[in-house]
């Protein structure tokens, strides 16, 4: 493999490293019949174009590869996937990788000028952040905490469509935290936007790292208060309430909203002391 335009120097590599290559929304990966795999180091036999490459660890201390293709000549066992719908395919040791790696690519490629005075950044020395030499800004990797939540009704769920959907799917609500809000803050007024109801007792549920890109997903339940069921026409197209013998075709299994659906029947009803507190400064 020969590296081209690295902008760091990456020494020696071990043969068995795993590769994350990006290209665009795509990552470099072996097809082998109906199976993916990410690529070692040593399958990497082939002359690459890469714009940028770095090491990352894992978060259990495996060095990771990462790579930034300039363009898209590979050979015919590798191919160039996007990484929304190959996502599943992997075990979720690689799931981690993937949205790590991809999560820090998005923020290398989105941070190579700066904000502050347009200058070219650098990656730090001394920190993961990218540095402007000029005026000494840093910029850190971020990430963009999002709600879903699943609304009850009684036995009955809330399930809507975004116009952005695949045909027929049908999924809990969700929706970016502004600036100065609380996650319950943001609860209450996506709901209230998208199907203008009000919702009560929100409780958090689990989270997970959606890598498409940067954004945390913070999983919710939230029992409806009041209000008529009317959607907005922009973010949500329809809308209704749903049993669980009667459910319409939902997310996958890899995603938190299958989860929160899944996971539905069998949600203690009585709330705790205080769930729905959310601390203001
Ligand atoms: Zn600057």
């Amino acid at each position: 493999m020969e590296i081209v335009n690295t902008f760091s120097d990456l020494g020696n590599i071990a043969t068995h490293t795993p590769c994350l290559f990006f290209y665009g929304d795509s990552i470099l990966v072996l097809k082998q019949q109906d199976k993916y795999t990410l690529p070692s180091y040593q399958q990497i036999n082939f002359k690459l174009n890469i714009h940028a490459a770095f090491f990352i660890s894992s978060n259990e201390g495996v060095q990771l590869l990462v790579a930034d293709l300039n363009d898209t000549h590979i050979p015919n066992e590798f191919i160039l996937e996007n990484i929304k719908s190959i996502y599943q395919y992997f075990n979720n040791l690689e799931r981690n990788w993937i949205a790590k790696t991809f999560g820090y690519m998005h923020w290398y490629r989105k941070h190579r000028f700066c904000g502050m005075c347009a200058g070219s950044t650098e990656l730090d020395a001394n920190e993961c952040a990218m540095l402007c030499p000029n005026c000494h800004y840093h910029f850190y990797p971020k990430v963009n905490p999002s709600m879903i939540v699943l609304v009850y009704r009684g036995d009955e769920i809330l399930l809507a469509r975004s116009p952005h959907f695949p045909p027929e799917m049908y999924s809990v609500l969700a929706g970016y935290v502004s600036p100065g809000e609380s996650v319950e803050e943001t609860i209450m007024r996506e709901v209230k936007e998208e199907v203008s109801i009000n919702v009560k007792n929100i409780r958090y549920y689990a989270s997970q790292a959606w890598p498409f890109p940067n954004t945390l997903m913070l999983g919710y339940y939230a029992e409806y208060a009041s209000g008529e069921l009317q959607i907005d026409n922009k973010e949500i197209e329809d809308a209704g309430w749903y049993s669980a013998d009667n459910l319409p075709e939902i997310p996958r299994r890899i995603s938190i909203a299958r989860r929160l659906i899944a996971n539905f029947s069998t949600l203690p009803r009585a709330l705790p002391i205080s769930s729905t507190t959310a601390f203001k400064i």
